[in-house]
């Protein structure tokens, strides 16, 4: 592979960072603010989802109007930012490195992540990562489906593409815009799990991925 016409496509949970529950207190926190109740989160898995995504899956079609989104998404930057200014978001292993060492070589690095786009900053930054290594994204507000927001982000920087990610979720979207699919194990997903998903590689974490690479 030569690493100049390749664009790296990174999950965040799991596969670059750790937020330790903040996601998901945050997410419960912002659907209190905006839809009130106590509505049950606690069998939702966000592993591997999308923001909207989980929003479908705990709401009502007609609850989901734009404008109590778009008021959900800020309450949600809100309640994240408070969380990780308590807890910070932990790097993976191996991950700031890497991540910096493909930026100075010039490989070109976008989020492929079911985060809306300021929850996922706030979360990079929170866990030491240069934002600026991460020169585009296709985002967890944008589509409530993984494999769309694949697409999207396929469109918007065309040529040959690596997902990484931690979930199989990750690599059905590396299959959706024909990537090449690197597992990490991470996060949140059984290593069986993801040996079943049958990614084009299996890390145990992101020391090994510059030398793939
Ligand atoms: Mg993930």
């Amino acid at each position: 592979m030569s690493a100049h016409q390749l664009t790296v496509l990174w999950d965040i949970d799991g596969t670059l960072l750790d937020v330790r529950g903040a996601g998901r207190r945050a997410f419960v926190a912002a659907v209190a603010q905006v839809w009130g109740g106590a509505r049950d989160l606690r069998d939702v898995s966000f592993a591997g989802a999308t923001d909207l995504g989980v929003l479908a899956q705990v709401l009502e079609p007609a609850l989901l109007d734009d404008a109590r989104t778009a008021r959900f998404f800020e309450q949600l930057g809100l309640s994240l930012a408070e969380e990780l200014a308590a807890t910070p978001a932990r790097a993976c292993f191996a991950a700031r490195e890497t991540t910096a060492a493909l930026a100075a070589r010039g490989v070109a690095q976008g989020l492929l992540t079911g985060n809306e786009e300021r929850c996922a900053r706030l979360k990079l930054r929170s866990a030491g990562f240069d934002e600026a290594w991460f020169t585009f994204g296709a985002y967890g507000h944008e589509h409530g489906d993984r494999d769309q927001l694949a697409r999207l982000a396929a469109r918007r920087r065309p040529g040959r593409h690596v997902v990484v990610g931690d979930t199989p979720r990750d690599v059905q979207a590396a299959r959706a815009i024909d990537a090449i699919a690197i597992a990490v194990c991470t996060g949140f997903a059984e290593r069986r799990a993801l040996v079943d998903a049958c990614p084009d590689h299996l890390l145990d974490d992101l020391s090994g991925l510059l030398a793939l690479l």
